[in-house]
């Protein structure tokens, strides 16, 4: 259940400063002096965006119903009481804000000249009544030692398998969902830059394959758009410097209809052939819910954060408003005349991962190597809710996705999974 607090000292623009921005939210990070506040970041909903302008016209219980639905506290009950029991402990906990509109207007004053101008379109949403304050994923309660934290985007990583696909769109088997969306992006000049062409497949990134993973982290660091941010303590790193048929039968769900969808498809992965025999409607609405769950996951960010652990370390969190991270530690060996460059190409690492201990361990196989051990935490964020009235937008733009892919792109990539 999500709690509400009212400070007014936390209304006040010399307590924040501008972090990072995505194309729905303004992360701001807590610079007080309230103990209690450190390492805490504000999230702040931008304006809506411009295709849910759609359903505008529909009638005004629509925009009452929709309107509720998008509110900060039902973001808020939608990350933890509906995706938290999907992805478990890597969802953090958050607390409502009260804010004013006041406040927002000289929130969004101060920070207009730090945001990139591409950026600058939407501005932020001034309606909002509560804004959430989270743990700042990219720090650690201890700062003993300096952090880096990998913000990465995973997009969908699957190719899609259901015999539904219609023989127009059979190029959606071979290649993914992001791949072909860049093209679209590209072609009709969504992009900055259209000629910046990123080689970054999704299904590469994890396909465990060490090469295509190394393949894909480069091309990342090439073009990291909106899917990798690094952050060095806390501050965010500029990488480029550095390289419906039923739609009018549904509504969106409250909190608890959500619950249900997440307990049917939890029963319904457990036992896959049971659901393929019994197609009916009330099936066919979970999967469009399930649809939705998996458009809020693909635009989730996971943050891994980590430190040099260091010797003996105690952290006083008596007063700490949220539950100490999950950390854990991971010890790598590096080659003794290596370590400074991690990444660098052509080191053979065998990474094992022990569930018993959940300790990583990533051997090399030159002689004589350097052991560091670290500390890490992962957590997933961005975790807001999708609606109903978006679906015939998502099947459009897929469409088109598609159709141009076919069309326009002459040499076609094939993503494996
Ligand atoms: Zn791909």
């Amino acid at each position: 259940m999500s709690r509400i607090i009212s400070i007014p000292e936390l209304c006040s623009v010399s307590q924040w400063k501008f972090k990072a921005e995505g194309n729905a939210n303004i992360i701001l990070a807590y610079v007080g002096e309230d103990e209690k506040f450190l390492r805490t970041v504000l999230r702040l909903r931008k304006s809506v965006c411009n295709h849910t302008e759609v359903v505008k016209d529909k009638d005004a219980n629509d925009d009452v119903e929709k309107e509720a639905k998008s509110t900060q506290l039902f973001a808020s009950l939608y990350a933890t009481d509906v995706i938290k029991p999907l992805l478990g402990e890597y969802v953090g906990e958050s607390l409502l804000v009260e804010v004013q509109p006041k406040f927002l207007k000289e929130i969004a004053d101060s920070i207009h000249s730090l945001r990139s101008t591409k950026r600058l379109r939407k501005n932020i949403d001034f309606t909002q009544r509560y804004a959430i304050l989270t743990s700042d994923h990219t720090r650690f309660s201890s700062s003993s030692n300096p952090s880096l934290s990998i913000e990465l985007k995973p997009k969908w990583i699957f190719l899609p398998t259901s015999p539904h696909i219609s023989p127009e769109n059979t190029q959606k088997l071979r290649t993914c969902r992001f791949c072909m969306h860049q093209h679209y992006k590209r072609l009709n000049k969504i992009d900055k830059d259209p000629s910046v062409v990123t080689g970054y497949c999704p299904l590469d990134f994890f396909s465990l394959v060490d090469e295509r993973l190394r393949r894909s982290i480069d091309e990342l660091f090439k073009v990291p758009s909106n899917v990798l941010k690094l952050f060095m303590q806390g501050e965010q790193l500029q990488i480029e410097k550095y390289y419906m048929a039923q739609q009018s039968e549904l509504s969106d769900p409250t909190i608890e209809e959500w619950k249900v969808v997440v307990d049917g498809y939890k029963r319904r992965i457990k036992d896959p052939k049971a659901s393929v025999e019994n197609v009916d409607s009330a099936q066919i609405r979970q999967r469009i819910y399930e649809f939705l769950i998996s458009t809020t996951l693909k635009d989730c960010s996971i943050i891994l954060t980590f430190k040099k652990k260091a010797k003996d370390e105690v952290t006083d969190l008596s007063g700490a408003l949220f539950s100490p991270e999950i950390s854990k530690d991971l010890s790598i060996a590096f080659p003794a005349q290596s370590t400074k460059n991690i990444c660098s190409k052509g080191s053979n690492k065998n990474i094992e991962i022990s569930n018993h201990t959940k300790n990583l361990k990533a051997s090399c196989d030159q002689n004589g190597t350097h052991e560091v051990l670290l500390d890490y935490k992962i957590y997933v964020i961005d975790l807001d809710p999708k609606y109903i009235s978006n679906i015939p937008h998502y099947y459009e733009l897929d469409s088109e996705i598609v159709k141009s892919y076919v069309k326009n792109c002459k040499v076609k990539r094939t993503c494996m999974e």
